[in-house]
């Protein structure tokens, strides 16, 4: 981790240059993310099944511009004002009088800082492993992408109950640690200032409740049916996507989103939800990298692998996307599959999952020929 500071600007200044208006050059810009302060006590704590819920009321929630991590150079002009110098930020170069001369600041962030109410939901209780979704790579590559599908499920799910408007409210994800797992936990901030009450009212254990139930009957059913099923392999404008988690699309995943709905509900993880999905993916993987390896598609004490028999021979055990990649995590079925294979005299065999068969399925060629 890395701590920075974050200036909110209290008005913008002029650089006294003006470029006619072209929309070619109005790039889409990278608009920040929001999260959620972490001076703000953890507030009474409601438990339904999985999850924890928990009510702040005004907490800041701050949006952040980190310049996409590089942090803005900041200078102090003599009149006092503060610019952020960095070349790339505009097509022309700056004047002069505000290259050189001004004195020089820490690096820092921008952003907007909001004081309003936030539902906190601690997915903590889950049944996995220290109870929670890994989000670290190593361990769960599916596991960030898991938890903003859930809370864009979530909002979606809001925004009917209350019948509201896309932009409110607002979800993110704040890093927490449960047990030794890294994880986080989602959260559902008022849009407006000082809120408009849609915290308090979602946080309700009977609302929320039934708020987890709906998505899992009538919005799964609806995306695990045809046409839907088939035609989204991720995520599309008619299940999670919308133009603002624009910047999140690439982790969007329904699949793995109705996942975290039924753990929270307190109900473990179906591996049939992705059959169908697995089947179509290693028949391609096959299709595909077979040109270059002999492949073959099994079955092991249950679960779906793929195998690399020549030389001294490799497997990958492909589980579901939310079970973790350690050792010392596999669940039994997992280890039960990989000593089967050890059995068969395969040398190298390895545990992955759907998700990185989809995503990057090279990773998958590489451990297969023992790279
Ligand atoms: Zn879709």
């Amino acid at each position: 981790m890395r701590a920075f500071s974050l200036y909110q600007p209290e008005g913008y200044r002029t650089i006294y240059s003006q470029p006619d208006y072209d929309d070619n050059h109005i790039s889409p810009m990278y608009a920040g993310y929001s999260e959620l302060s972490t001076n703000v006590g953890l507030g009474h704590e409601i438990r339904l099944r999985g999850v924890s819920l928990r009510l702040l009321e005004q907490a800041e929630v701050v949006a952040v511009n980190d310049n996409n991590r590089k942090l803005f150079n900041l200078s102090r002009l003599s009149d006092g004002s503060v610019i952020a110098p960095n070349r790339d930020l505009y097509r022309k170069p700056l004047p002069d009088f505000m290259r050189t001369g001004g004195q020089a600041l820490e690096p820092a962030a921008i952003g907007e800082v909001r004081r309003t109410d936030v539902l906190l939901l601690g997915l903590d209780a889950l049944p996995l492993p220290d109870g929670a979704i890994a989000t670290l790579q190593r361990s769960c590559p599916a596991g960030k992408g898991a938890l903003l599908s859930f809370a864009e499920l979530l909002r979606n799910a809001a925004k009917e109950y209350l019948d509201i408007e896309q932009s409110e409210p607002d979800v993110g994800l704040q890093p927490t640690r449960t047990g030794a797992t890294v994880s986080a936990r989602v959260f559902l901030a008022d849009a407006l200032d000082n809120g408009a009450g849609y915290a308090v009212e979602l946080g309700a254990a009977t609302t929320f409740d039934k708020l987890l139930n709906s998505i899992r009957d009538t919005t799964g059913q609806r995306l695990r049916d045809e046409p839907h099923r088939v035609a989204c392999t991720s995520s599309c404008p008619g299940c999670l996507r919308n133009y603002e988690n624009r910047f999140s699309h690439w982790a969007l995943d329904w699949r793995l989103g109705l996942d975290v709905v039924d753990l929270a509900l307190g109900r473990p993880l179906d591996p049939a939800n992705w059959a169908d999905r697995t089947a179509a993916l290693m028949q391609s993987f096959s299709d595909g990298y077979g040109q270059h390896i002999r492949v073959e598609q099994a079955v092991v004490n249950g679960l779906p692998a793929l195998i690399a028999p020549e030389g001294p021979g490799a497997a990958i055990v492909i589980g579901h996307p939310l079970w973790r990649h350690e050792d010392a995590h596999w669940n039994p079925e997992v280890r039960r599959a990989t000593t089967e294979l050890h059995g068969r005299g395969l040398a190298h065999v390895t545990v992955s999952d759907t998700y990185v068969l989809d995503r990057t399925p090279i990773k998958l060629f590489n451990a297969l020929i023992g790279q």
